[in-house]
């Protein structure tokens, strides 16, 4: 039965039309099954129906059959969603006669729901004549199908595939909503990579040259197709999923490695060369009469087309469009975001990622709008007209007269509250009751030097120092980390600057050093990572004391500590680091203040004794959710199970700032939940009174705290402690905010 089901599935798949493929389903599935009947309704969210898509067995002439969800048994199954196995169906107290399908034949009926996420898509049936229940082995057939159906008709809808009655019609996409905002643009998604069959003769001394560009290309798409691979390894059918293993195993090819070398070794240049070998094997497929291997052809034109790609662009592309676009990604990178011209960008929509991926926090530090997550085919989107929603995650792609309308209207909005927020941005951030809260800023991750003087802000309480490391294509020397510190430091005279040591690994993997761990975030990360290079550790803390020299504003901050030993351990080097640079100078190297970033949970236990060795603590919130509640910060697939407001991670926020008062450890907050205006509330409530955020945030959480007072957040907060889940939490500090006229700082879209 194992094969008919994976024969069942793979028949399906291999259909564009998925009206033809589920006419294709509902004639297998008989064979499959030995029934009379299979059919396969579809659910109408919009019209609360259920749609009769197709059937064998059922006559429908050409009439389209719908039922309300309410009613009869796959009304039933629907939304019970629960199998229903009868021997007598007719008799069913849910039974509803449908005149003119000839459905009073049938007896038996099995049905199952086809679910995906915990969302009802629709409900496949089966009949029969004879009355009789449907067996255990055959129950559990038509549920396995089923789920294995949800995952492609989840694939159909997610890109645009699914019933659509009105070509015309707005499509709905969505995603994670990871940067605020709204945007009314073109999607632009670039197609603009070099084409092999456009690639012209060429010839070349340099074969070695040539070689070696090889190798470089094949290594890095091999990583490449390795990587795309294990992304999807859990989203797609096994049929998609093959393509990967072709690509790589032909990769591997010693065959193809030999004729490629040899094309070179003839002279070619090795874009050359490979448009010659590539086209000669497709020849080659293409002529084979079974028509598997025909297809494979393809195939090897695509593979050709991605070595192509790494052949040329072993580095970053270059962006420009005519006018302002929303740009699709497959993934956001720190990179892209630094390479486009500012003004021409109105959103990102990207295929990878989660809200609290670094390349997230990234865009909104540009105060670029985001959504990530999406699923969508990008191509068939390209220049369409578009909103995306930043607040809700949806995009709608074709937008009515009237959405258009309605989002111009919000747009204004927007306009209208940012400038109300930034006229008050160099008052004090002070409650309505005088409590003042010192607010700091996240800087760093936008890969710009010249980070303006903020005059809002108390200082920077998080400097990101691994940009410099991730745009190079090594590491950065000690006198180029030197300088880059240096003007930030700069930047803010007589206030004070806190410099996270390298926090590379997990979501932050270096160019030039390749680590392949199947958790990277529980692995190599962070302060391990600086600890076992006292190299590049030293190189590092000397970069940045000797920056210092004469500024006297730095403080360093190591991320990542799990325990005492690793402090120590860092805390010796920081001292070594600080002899070292002393020594050089005549100068009286001002020492900095220490603090750990508390991040992994472990350290929630160890903070007595953590005050006794650091001069301050800061709270990274994305880390500490992420391993709190043991949920990738990246994966869009759990992104709705990550939420800095879970009850849990309340409770450790509310612990962190009480222990640390009792020992008088000083705390701020730099992670995303400071910048979140209901985060930015909750943490004042707890107790928090230093809070660092991303540039873009300031204005708005300074704003919103001027119109609160300490007395009415202590009894949220108070409120807050007995809230069962994270959305609950959510409903209450909307209430509150909209309460107070500060609902547009949510607001989420239509
Ligand atoms: C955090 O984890 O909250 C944090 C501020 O650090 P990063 O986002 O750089 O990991
Ligand atoms: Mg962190």
């Amino acid at each position: 039965m194992l094969t008919q089901l994976r024969e069942i599935v793979e028949q399906v798949s291999k259909v564009d039309d998925l009206r033809q493929s589920l006419d294709i389903l509902v004639i297998e599935t008989c064979k499959a099954m030995k029934t009379e009947c299979c059919s396969i309704y579809i659910v109408n969210e919009e019209k609360k129906h259920l749609e009769l898509m197709a059937t064998k067995g059922l006559e429908t002439h050409k009439k389209s059959v719908t039922l309300d969800v309410n009613e009869g048994l796959v009304g039933l199954v629907y939304r019970t969603v629960e199998p229903l196995n009868l021997a007598d169906a007719i008799n069913h107290s849910n039974y509803k006669y449908v005149p003119e399908i000839g459905e009073e034949i049938y007896h038996s009926f099995l049905a199952t729901p086809i679910v995906h996420r915990r969302n009802c898509l629709g409900v496949i049936v089966i009949q029969q004549r004879k009355q009789r229940s449907f067996t255990d082995v055959e129950e559990s057939f038509l549920v396995t199908l089923a789920a294995q159906l949800a995952v492609i008709f989840a694939h159909a809808k997610s890109q645009g595939q699914w019933f659509q009655s009105n070509r015309n019609q707005t499509q709905i996409f969505s995603g994670i909503a990871a940067s605020p905002g709204v945007a009314i643009a073109p999607l632009w998604w670039s197609d603009d990579q070099p084409k092999l069959e456009l690639v012209s003769p060429c010839s070349s001394l340099d074969i070695d040259q040539e070689l070696e560009n090889l190798s470089r290309a094949l290594e890095l798409a091999m990583k490449d197709f390795r990587k795309l691979r294990k992304r999807l390894v859990n989203d797609i059918n096994k049929d998609t999923l093959a393509i990967f293993d072709l690509f790589i195993h032909l990769l591997n090819d010693p065959i193809l490695r030999e004729d490629l070398k040899k094309q070179i070794k003839s002279g070619d240049c090795a874009d050359w060369a490979l448009r010659q070998v590539v086209e000669s094997y497709a020849a080659r497929f293409n002529k084979m009469s079974d028509p598997y291997l025909r297809e494979r052809s393809q195939d090897i034109k695509e593979l050709g087309q991605r070595l192509l790609h790494f052949l040329y662009n072993g580095e970053s592309v270059e962006y420009d469009w005519p006018h302002p676009v929303i740009l699709i990604t497959q993934e956001l990178t720190a990179s892209l975001l630094a390479s486009i011209p500012k003004g021409k960008l109105k959103a990102v929509v990207s295929m990878e990622g989660a809200a609290n991926s670094h390349a997230a926090i990234l865009s909104r530090a540009l105060g670029i709008l985001a959504v990530m997550g999406v699923d969508i085919v990008p191509q068939k989107l390209h220049n369409k007209k578009s909103i995306v929603d930043g607040y809700s995650g949806q995009i709608f792609v074709r937008p009515s007269r009237t959405l258009v309308k309605e989002y111009k209207q919000l747009l204004n909005e927007e306009i209208e509250l940012s400038k109300l927020v930034e006229g008050e941005i160099e008052e004090n951030t002070q409650t309505k009751d005088q409590l003042t809260i010192n607010l700091f800023l996240n800087a760093g991750l936008s890969a710009d030097t010249s980070i303006a003087i903020n005059k809002g802000v108390k200082g920077v309480g998080l400097y990101r120092t691994e940009i410099p490391f991730l745009l190079h294509h090594r590491f950065p020397s000690e006198d180029e980390q030197t300088l880059q510190y240096r003007s930030v430091l700069k930047a803010y005279p007589n206030k004070p600057v806190v410099m996270r040591t390298l926090d590379v690994g997990g979501d932050k993997p270096l160019p030039y050093l390749c680590v392949e761990e199947d958790n990277p975030f529980l692995g190599w990360r962070g302060i391990r990572f600086t600890l076992d290079h006292p190299d590049i550790f030293l190189i590092q803390l000397r970069a940045m004391l000797k920056a210092s020299v004469g500024l006297d504003n730095m403080d360093i901050m190591l991320p990542m500590i799990s325990g005492l030993k690793e402090l120590d351990e860092a805390l010796a080097f920081i001292e070594q680091a600080y002899n070292e640079v002393s020594e050089l100078s005549d100068y009286q190297l001002k020492r900095p203040k220490i603090g750990i970033m508390i991040e992994v949970p472990s350290m929630l236990y160890l903070l007595p004794q953590v005050a006794k060795k650091v001069d301050f603590i800061s709270v990274g919130s994305n880390d500490l959710t992420q391993y709190l509640l043991a949920v990738d910060r990246n994966n869009s697939r759990v992104a709705d199970v990550y939420d800095s407001l879970h009850p849990a991670v309340i409770a450790a926020l509310k612990h962190i700032i009480d222990i640390s008062n009792q020992h008088k450890l000083p705390v701020c907050l730099c992670g995303e939940l400071a910048g979140d205006p209901i985060g930015a509330l909750i943490l004042v409530g707890l107790g928090y009174r230093s809070l660092s955020m991303n540039t873009s945030s300031v204005a708005k959480i300074k704003y919103i705290l001027r119109q609160v007072s300490l007395a009415e957040l202590v009894i949220m907060v108070d409120k807050i402690n007995h809230c069962y889940a994270a959305e609950d939490i959510r409903e209450m500090m909307v209430n509150f905010l909209e309460s107070k006229g500060l609902g547009g700082f949510i607001r989420a879209g239509k």
